[in-house]
């Protein structure tokens, strides 16, 4: 892409409001484009719920505590593409 071609993209641009982040930071499916829905798929899970039983027999919940046992795998929302390799990136730029 030439120099010029780059300006007439940025002018193209500020139309629209996004453009937050370039776009080398965000996670795009390779497959179809997806870089606004994820999924994320853990194998071998263990969930752990525990609970309170209160002096009227109900319950509240009190602890979640999950343990993976298995892979942690991840995959495009839209197409369902392996993204795996990507999971790291995930993980690092969740909040
Ligand atoms: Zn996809």
């Amino acid at each position: 892409m030439s120099y010029s071609d780059t300006s007439k993209l940025k002018k193209k641009k500020t139309r629209s409001k996004v453009v937050t982040f370039p776009s080398t930071q965000r996670i795009t499916c390779p497959e179809c484009g997806n870089s606004k829905e994820f999924l994320e798929v853990s194998d071998g899970v263990i969930l752990t719920t525990r609970f309170n039983q209160h002096s009227d027999g109900s319950f509240s919940q009190e602890l979640d505590d999950s343990q993976v046992l298995g892979q942690v795998k991840f995959y495009c929302g839209d197409c369902g593409a392996d993204l795996t390799q990507f999971h790291k990136r995930f993980l690092e730029m969740l909040f």
